[in-house]
């Protein structure tokens, strides 16, 4: 089956198309036929197309919305141009997978989206509001634009969170918000940690009910996740993706007086208040350089930078407290598992993160962490290490894709 994995942002649409159905997934065959980015969605559009094999295409056209994106995504894959294998017109798209970012407390797994579907998005809207309304304006562009016939999956960033025990994801904030408001921790980049849970397992052999991880996603957003059992008990994004690990520009962690603080200090609104703790602060905020992990590195290494050397060690600090923290709730974990740009490319902050874990039992090979830069991952741990360590590159789209055909099949939804 060929399948549209569809990620729509703010003002930016990500694609892939994807070949795989029940028996590509058993043999881990599945294909990924093409792939783009449009940005500046709202303006004049920055388009990337890029059909397997062939070199990517590279242009720029007006993009009011989301449905003028999707529009062109859809008249490019089935034009003859893009020369994707399989596909010759809409009838050859069979399902359509969206990434959707908040799921609430009603969506604990992906499913495909009907008109009470859609309205349980929709009733999401308040706890994302950037973006749960553009994946809606994706759905529908996709309504409109390739008719009802086309199944079309809703896949959430929450979902894999919803096995989260009251202890690990209330706030101890006055019960009735809870009730009033549905206020508490959800947890995000969940398709990504389900992801890293199944590579483990896969690599090693284990069954999903053997799976006990600390899954660590360090890209532009960072979370941790303890998997016990082959499900999440505990993530470091909260409400929102703000909380917890330092970000390229969240803070992560930080004590909510200090708002207050800033707002009497310097006349700050609430909106500017968060605008500083969502996208001036992290490895912006500490280096005053850049959001970029590459170039903090390489500003160290170059000109020994202090302040990027400062943001860097705070960065790895918070990860170690965080994999210090959920040893201490799962009574240990088999593995420690890094992904995410971060994760998966930068042995020096894998190398540091898990420096002075040796008591743990947990151990990095230096030579193999080194090696491990780009490429499809694997165990960087020193042979006996007892908590084992991986650098595992994602791939949520492929989860995406799989979560889409199994939908539409009714199969059950593994990690
Ligand atoms: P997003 O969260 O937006 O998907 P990514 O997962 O691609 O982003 O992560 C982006 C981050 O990964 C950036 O900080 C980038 O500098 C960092 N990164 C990518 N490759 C490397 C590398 N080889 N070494 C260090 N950092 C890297």
């Amino acid at each position: 089956m060929n399948v549209l994995v569809l990620n729509c942002g703010s003002s930016s649409v990500k694609f892939q198309v994807i070949d795989t159905d029940p028996e590509r997934i058993a043999a881990d065959e599945d294909r990924c036929l093409a792939s783009g980015l449009l940005e500046r969605v709202g303006s004049h559009g920055l388009i990337r197309f890029q059909a397997e094999g062939q070199e990517p295409l590279i242009s720029d056209a007006p993009l009011p919305d989301h449905r003028a994106a999707i529009d062109s995504i859809i008249r490019w894959i089935v034009s003859g141009d893009a020369r994707i294998p399989g596909i010759r017109s809409l009838s050859d798209i069979h399902v359509v997978g969206h990434r959707v970012v908040h799921g609430g407390e009603r969506f604990r797994g992906s499913t495909l989206i009907d008109t009470e579907v859609l309205r349980g998005i929709e009733a999401c809207v308040d706890l994302a509001p950037l973006h749960n309304p553009a994946n809606l304006r994706g759905i529908r562009a996709i309504r409109d634009l390739l008719g009802e016939g086309v199944p079309q999956v809703a896949v959430f960033d929450t979902a894999f969170h919803a096995t989260m025990p009251e202890t690990a994801y209330l706030y101890a904030l006055p019960y009735s918000l809870y009730r009033r408001y549905k206020l508490r921790r959800y947890g995000f980049h969940g398709t990504s940690h389900r992801y890293v849970g199944y590579k483990y397992r896969k690599l090693i052999g284990i069954e999903r009910e053997q799976v006990n991880i600390i899954s660590v996603h360090l890209g532009n957003g960072c979370s941790a996740c303890a998997i016990k059992g082959g499900h999440s008990i505990a993530t470091s994004m909260g409400f929102t993706p703000l909380e917890g690990l330092v970000m390229g520009t969240r803070s992560g962690d930080v004590d909510p007086s200090i708002i207050e603080f800033l707002v009497l200090k310097e006349g700050m609104s609430p909106a500017a208040a968060d605008n500083l703790l969502n996208k001036q602060s992290g490895l912006l905020g500490v280096s005053g350089l850049t959001h970029d992990m590459r170039e903090l590195l390489e500003e160290v290494q170059e000109n020994q930078d202090r302040r990027a050397r400062l943001a860097i060690d705070l960065f790895c600090y918070r990860v170690r407290s965080y994999i210090g923290a959920y040893l201490a709730q799962m009574n240990g974990a088999d593995a420690v598992c890094f992904t995410g740009g971060i994760g998966a490319n930068s042995w020096e902050v894998r190398a540091s993160i898990c420096e002075g874990l040796d008591w743990i039992g947990l151990e990095v090979d230096d030579a193999l962490n080194r090696q491990m830069v780009r490429g499809a991952g694997g165990e960087i741990g020193k042979a006996g290490s007892r908590v084992r360590v991986f650098a595992l590159p994602t791939d949520e789209e492929l989860l995406i894709a799989r979560d889409a055909v199994r939908c539409v099949r009714g199969l059950p939804l593994p990690i």
